[in-house]
């Protein structure tokens, strides 16, 4: 099973993928997650990474979809995954073919989103500043909202209430997953 999570930062797209995860006995894989590693290395590349990631910006199309590309060709991949946070531009979703089964949209307002966040904000990450989630929503509606009707139109959208409990969203997604899946 291969699945795309996407929603605002705060949805709890990770809570969700690591449910799946388990459930469906196939790796999560998280962009952010990958992009806060490379911004630890100290070169070039790991320096310009982390300054468009604290600044709440997006790192561009050519050189996230060489990242993913890369990560998804690794042996663990090949069964499936839950991936999170990619692709968040029709620029990246129009290049990547990799025969997706669903795309879960956990959709929660930008309200709720701010609230669940201020209360996380740089506990544990050095890009979660408030002007950064701020602009995160702003890209969010601008280039991921796109992404969200170009997977709609093609019939691989499931659009699930983010607002619920993580039980019932996490029973909502897996009753809406098609069955007998590899
Ligand atoms: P996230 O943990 O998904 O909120 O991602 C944190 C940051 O990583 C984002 O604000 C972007 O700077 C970068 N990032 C993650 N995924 C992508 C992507 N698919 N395209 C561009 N930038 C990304």
């Amino acid at each position: 099973m291969k699945l795309i999570l996407i929603g605002i930062q705060g949805a709890g797209k990770s809570t969700q993928g690591n449910l799946l995860s388990k459930e469906l006995d196939v790796p999560y894989l998280s962009t952010g997650h990958i992009f806060r590693m490379i911004s630890l290395e100290k070169t070039p590349a790991g320096r310009y990474i982390k300054e468009t990631m604290n600044a709440g910006y997006l790192i561009p199309d050519e050189k996230t979809l060489e990242i993913v590309t890369e990560y998804l060709g690794r042996p663990e991949y090949q069964k499936g995954y839950i991936l999170d946070g990619f692709p968040r531009t029709t620029g990246q979703a129009e290049a990547f073919k990799n025969g997706i089964n669903k795309v879960v949209y956990l959709k929660v307002s930008d309200k709720e989103a701010l609230w669940r966040l201020s209360g996380r904000a740089s506990e544990n990450r050095a890009d979660d500043t408030l002007t950064a989630i701020r602009k995160r929503i702003e890209l969010f509606h601008r280039f991921t909202e796109p992404v969200i009707e170009y997977y709609r139109q093609k019939g691989t959208l499931l659009e699930v209430d983010g607002e619920k409990s993580i039980e019932e969203i996490f029973e909502s997604i897996m009753k809406q997953l098609p069955k007998n899946h590899a």
